[in-house]
């Protein structure tokens, strides 16, 4: 019939993320007045001086294939950082770039994983894991971050889930849905649990620079573990560079040549002139980057003091990334229905703010996994004025919601 897809297609999961994006823009154009605090990415710019690298790049004809894995230059180029921020002895040989982190997970998983081999990895998780490592025909066991853990794990019953069968642990600190960072502690204990095994540690370390407080560790700086480590970053959160689409892994040489042949089979090359750009990104002024993260702290600390102080919810001051994950349990909706109350269904029902907003879009927590369950995921990736119209709709729109959503069916977890 030519109409029909492979099975494999089955097995692969939507990004709900992605998907609201449209029912916002449906609203918008109905004349809504809706803040988005659903978004993946910063709202500041990419810094000037990284935008003008790639001007010259274009403007002198930098427009052409570069080698799979990438230029030398940029290669080297995450070869010092990666050696700088981690600490661990790095070479231009282990690095591979590709158009984005999200391809690197995609190819990392295609490269290291057979049918039936287990993937261990997080929930509530970003929500590629899963599904790239089901596509692949994997065995998908999650591990749960809690919150009364500050969204780390228990190291005990994650040492239960890793078995002779486990090919790959996945890990993400800082942690996107929930902002949750692994303690130096946390990293070398895991490390001590798969060290030597025939397993890889896909370290998604895509957040390392919006951290707060202390520097975030790195499961790459784990000693003896480097050989096994999946170092996966990129250029799209710290350097507000998500449309450029740039990402590297580290591993270990014959992985990292695998890489490359993966990326010529499927992308050829990352274009040539964001490598360029992405050299000026790790090796130039890092000032506009420290200034963005000490405005999403403020920002995270009047998001988390304003949800604290709503009555029935409960929030968690997360130590990375620009996400909160308050825990709404106690209104006894499961975490969906709460998501559509606050995009649409309050203000269908007449609620209204003195600041005339119609709706405050989030992300039901079970967008990340089942064990998101009874929370919602809120980006401050908005500016401090949007945030307080927010938190004024969600505290007028909750303190009704029983009223208009009527008595809950059951309880959410
Ligand atoms: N990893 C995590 C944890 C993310 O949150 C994201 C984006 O939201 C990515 C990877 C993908 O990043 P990129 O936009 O560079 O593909």
């Amino acid at each position: 019939m030519g109409n029909t897809l492979a099975t494999r297609m089955s097995r692969l999961g939507g990004e709900a993320a992605f998907e609201l994006l449209i029912v916002i823009k449906a609203l918008e154009e109905q004349g809504k007045r809706v803040i988005c605090l659903n978004i993946g990415e910063p709202d500041f710019d990419t810094p000037g001086h990284i935008i003008e690298a790639a001007v010259t790049a274009l403007q002198s004809h930098d427009t052409h294939y570069t080698p799979s894995p990438g230029r030398k230059n940029a290669r080297e180029a995450v070869a010092r950082y990666v050696t700088d921020t981690r600490g661990v002895p790095t070479t231009w040989e282990q690095v591979t770039i590709f158009p984005g982190a999200k391809p690197a997970i995609f190819l990392s998983m295609m490269a290291t994983l057979n049918d039936g081999d287990e993937v261990v990895y997080p929930d509530p998780g970003y929500p590629t894991y899963a599904s790239v490592a089901n596509f692949l025909g994997a065995t998908c066991t999650p591990y749960i971050l809690r919150e009364e853990l500050g969204f780390r794990t228990q190291i005990d019953d994650l040492a239960k889930l890793i078995t002779g069968k486990t090919r790959m642990l996945v890990l993400n600190s800082p942690q996107n849905p929930t902002g949750g960072v692994f303690t130096r502690q946390d990293l070398s204990d895991i490390a001590d649990i798969v060290r030597g095994k025939d397993c890889y540690v896909l370290t998604d370390e895509i957040y390392m620079q919006i951290a707060y407080g202390t520097q975030a560790a790195s499961f790459y700086s784990a000693p003896g573990i480097a050989d096994q480590t999946i170092l996966l970053d990129g250029w799209s959160k710290a350097y507000a560079m998500t449309g450029w689409r740039l990402g590297f892994t580290v591993t270990n040489q014959p992985l990292a040549r695998g890489l490359g042949l993966l990326m010529t089979n499927s992308n050829s090359c990352a274009a040539a002139f964001t490598q360029t750009a992405g050299i000026a990104a790790l090796e130039g002024d890092h000032a506009p980057i420290a200034s963005m993260v000490a405005e999403f702290e403020r920002r995270r600390d009047l998001l988390v003091d304003g949800l604290n102080a709503i009555p029935g919810v409960k929030c968690h001051r997360p130590e990375g990334a620009f996400y909160v994950f308050p825990n709404v349990s106690s209104f006894g909706y499961p975490a969906k229905k709460i998501q559509d109350y606050l995009l649409s269904g309050a203000s269908a029902a007449g609620i209204a703010t003195p600041s005339g907003i119609d709706g405050v879009a989030a992300l039901a927590g079970t967008a990340f996994g089942p064990h998101g369950e009874g929370y919602l995921r809120l980006s401050y990736a908005n500016s401090q004025e949007n945030l307080r119209f927010a938190l004024e709709f969600i505290e007028i729109a909750l303190s009704r919601i029983h009223e208009v959503l009527g008595a809950p069916a059951t309880v959410a977890a």
